[in-house]
């Protein structure tokens, strides 16, 4: 068997989206001798600002994709919601990866769902809804309490509705589609849940799999707050959430890095929740805890190369700086053990990530 197409170092990587997960891959890229060209509609980005070359134009621009196409050799993504034509005028030109069909499965919660139960993985009931009369049956078959969501584009929370044992299903159904012309929901039971754990894995061109240790993830208003490394459950969970992870990443062939959420349920079950085929910010901590860190095993995966040691040499507490916490730099520099991490992001907004903080300890035994 011949090995793998490998894109040397000094290879250029394009990235679709700015943000911060496109800035600390570019920086990772950067160690490795790679040159990024970063793709996204806003001037100044996160990422452009560390990147060798940048393009602003929108995700639907045929004619400055192409033209960005033609001046990288691979192409990937920090932010998996860019159109279907644009994935595949972009595949005509370069190798993209990941490919279409796992964007497609990660863009939309129904063909998530649908991707993990068929995969024998288990996740929260649920049902598609389109219409405020669908959402009523479906609650009277899943029940209450349960969680309204659209189907695309939604993240940190938004598009979320909690539906409670007094909620209107119209109400509801209002509050959720807001103006959009052909509202699309999944309503799925809500979880009393002991916690939240992810798994973040790199599955390299040759099907090789490498995943970071199992996070615990607190979210406060729906936004991550802090993940924990090591998790603290059973083994046995642990090894479960990690098995899940790699069986999504194989059934998908995946090239690159996946990150799987999930509850952890009161009588110790394990729900998937979403996925993300991409860098995911409960990777944070490993920059800092582990011999090759989610970025970099990123930049492996995407260009061909042998994938990294994931191993832990540190536990680790990672601390998102949402909004006004960024105000805290200084006192963050201060401490010894700490560890900053902060996003280039010119104007501060509410809900907004703008860095994060990671603190180290040994490992315990
Ligand atoms: P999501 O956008 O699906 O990741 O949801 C964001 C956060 O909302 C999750 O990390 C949970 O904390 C909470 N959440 C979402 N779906 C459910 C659910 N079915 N039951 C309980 N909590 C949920």
């Amino acid at each position: 068997m011949s090995a793998p197409p490998l894109l040397p170092p000094g290879s250029t990587i394009g990235i679709i989206g700015g943000g911060q997960l496109g800035r600390m891959t570019a920086l990772a890229a950067a160690s490795l001798g790679y040159r990024c060209h970063i793709y996204c509609p806003e001037q100044d980005s996160p990422a452009a600002q560390v990147a060798a070359a940048a393009t602003v134009g929108a995700y639907t621009d045929a004619e400055r994709l192409e033209s960005f196409g033609h001046n990288v050799d691979v192409v990937t993504f920090e932010f998996e919601n860019i159109p279907a034509d644009s994935v595949r005028l972009l595949a005509a030109l370069v190798p993209v990866r990941p490919s279409w069909k796992v964007l497609e499965v990660a863009q939309d919660r129904i063909h998530e769902k649908r991707f993990f139960n068929d995969n024998g993985i288990a996740t929260a009931p649920w049902r598609a809804v389109n219409s405020a009369a669908e959402l009523a049956r479906a609650l009277d078959e899943i029940g209450r309490p349960a969680v309204l969501k659209t189907t695309r584009l939604g993240y940190d929370g938004k598009g979320q509705v909690k539906i409670d044992a007094a909620t209107d299903p119209q109400a509801a159904w209002a509050a959720m589609a807001g103006n959009a012309e052909n509202p699309q929901g999944v309503v799925e039971g809500f979880v009393d849940f002991l916690g939240e754990i992810s798994v973040v894995g790199a599955r390299g061109l040759d099907g090789g799999w490498a995943a970071f240790d199992p996070a615990w993830n607190v979210h406060t208003h729906h936004i991550l707050d802090t993940t924990t490394v090591p998790a603290p459950v059973s083994p046995a969970l642990l090894a479960e959430a990690e098995a899940i992870a790699r069986r999504s990443a194989d059934q998908l062939e995946l090239v690159g890095l996946l990150a799987v959420e999930m509850f952890v349920t009161k009588d110790g079950r394990i729900l998937a929740n979403e996925m993300a085929p991409r860098p995911h910010n409960s990777g944070h901590w490993t920059m800092d805890a582990c011999i090759t860190d989610q970025f970099e095993q990123f930049v492996r995966a995407v260009c061909g190369l042998p994938l990294g040691s994931p191993r832990r040499h540190s536990d680790a507490v990672m601390k998102n700086l949402i909004g006004a916490d960024i105000d805290q730099w200084p006192d963050i520099l201060r401490d010894p053990e700490a560890r900053l991490h902060l996003y280039g992001k010119a104007e501060t907004r509410a809900g907004r990530k703008m860095g994060h903080v990671t603190r180290l300890t040994p490992q315990k035994p």
